[in-house]
């Protein structure tokens, strides 16, 4: 009988590593369903931040322009390495393309093998949103049931949807800028049960009677989406949007009257809202996961999820990925990097006319274990 183990290595041995394209990825969260895909995604989260410390971290390599980022984010605990590839590019709507494209592997650790090569523009969605109602269940007020979106572009259904399956939200009071943005955001959840999105005419209008409020904006600027005054007693604010250099949404008063929750301090203090208050106190998201830090002590107390996107909510994305696909055979398996019968013979592959043959066969035998 072939072991897990086994199978993987035969997956190695065949040369072949799964390839999820951007519409594979859509077919297999449709397949899983969405917010059930969220859901597994957040117990992955989960899992990864209580074992944090077994992971080689380090805060992303960012190169910088004046429209935007582009961003590689490596993690790895010993046995898996994953990276992600990912830019930030709030003017890429008038070229229409995405804010936000990323693609990223997953790899063994043992022999550096690619096991999965895949698009991870939907699983950062997945995965932002997941991470961001983790913080909540930890940080809200208990009950909390309404929550204002300021910024309905292309994470705000992910959003709703992650606060709506794992926070107990019923009520989305949502703005945005553009108005068209609302509307689409109310169109594609108007059928989901249970939740309402309630379209606004401004950020204050937002707030009323919201207990959580998330600002997911796109803007390269200093942007005070929130200032103080909007701000009431025991709200949980779900800072997003702000997270590189020169990029913010909330006033820094707010924070500095708040409890504030960071992904990985060394990263959060130079892109996420601290980057304005560089020595404030905070906690990390896997101490108040884990019981080690409170996510608020006070049911008055401001409390604000600082998010950034960390490395490790894409390892676990990727490692989701990967499962649910290998349980749909979803996606495709290609023969990414080179791989001679004789490993030292990198020439003589390349020059033998049949190295797709040899390939094939090479996989055929590995097959056959
Ligand atoms: P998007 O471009 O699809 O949507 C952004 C929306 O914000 C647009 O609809 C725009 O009209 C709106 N907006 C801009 N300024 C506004 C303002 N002042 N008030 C209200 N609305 C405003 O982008 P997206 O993919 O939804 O991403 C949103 C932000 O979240 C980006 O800045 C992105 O970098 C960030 N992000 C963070 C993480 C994380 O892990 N923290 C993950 C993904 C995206």
């Amino acid at each position: 009988m072939k072991t897990n183990a086994k199978l993987e290595t035969k997956q190695q041995g065949s040369l072949l590593t799964r390839f999820l394209d951007a519409g594979d990825a859509a077919a297999l969260v449709r397949n899983v369903g969405v917010q059930q895909a969220i859901v597994q995604v957040a117990g992955c989260v989960r899992d990864d931040f209580l074992r944090w410390q077994e992971f080689e971290k380090s805060a992303r390599l960012a190169s910088h322009s004046t429209v935007g980022v582009i961003e590689l984010m490596p993690v790895s605990d010993g046995k898996r390495f994953a990276y992600k590839y990912v830019n930030g590019h709030p003017g890429n709507a008038k070229f229409a393309l995405p804010t936000v494209m990323a693609c990223g592997m997953l790899a063994d650790v043992q022999t550096g093998f690619p096991l999965l090569l895949a698009d991870l523009t939907l699983a950062t969605a997945l995965r932002t949103a997941a991470t961001s109602a983790l913080a909540a269940q930890a940080m809200a007020r208990p009950g909390a049931r309404t929550m204002a979106l300021i910024g309905n572009g292309a994470q705000a259904e992910f959003q709703s949807l992650a606060f709506h399956a794992l926070a107990g939200i019923g009520t989305v009071r949502a703005f945005d800028i553009d108005p068209s943005a609302t509307e689409r955001l109310a169109r594609n959840l108007e059928k989901v049960p249970g939740l309402e999105i309630v379209p606004v005419r401004s950020v204050r209008d937002a707030l009323a009677g919201a207990e959580i409020v998330t600002t997911v904006t796109a803007d390269k600027t200093r942007a005070t989406i929130l200032t103080p005054d909007m701000v009431q007693p025991g709200m949980h604010l779900n800072a997003v949007g702000g997270d590189c250099p020169g990029k913010t949404e909330l006033h820094v008063d707010i924070l500095r009257n708040a409890r504030i929750v960071v992904e990985y301090a060394p990263q959060s203090r130079i892109e996420g809202e601290i980057q304005q208050w560089p020595e404030a106190p905070v906690s990390e998201l896997w101490q108040v996961l884990s019981g080690a830090a409170p996510g608020r002590t006070r049911a008055d107390e401001v409390t604000v999820f600082d998010s950034v996107g960390f490395a490790l909510e894409d390892y676990s994305a990727l490692r989701w990925l990967h499962a649910a696909a290998g349980a749909r055979d979803a996606g495709r398996f290609v023969a990414l990097v080179a791989m001679p019968p004789d490993p030292r013979d990198l020439y003589g592959w390349m020059m033998a006319s049949d190295a797709r043959v040899m390939a094939g066969q090479a996989r055929e035998a590995a097959e056959s274990v």
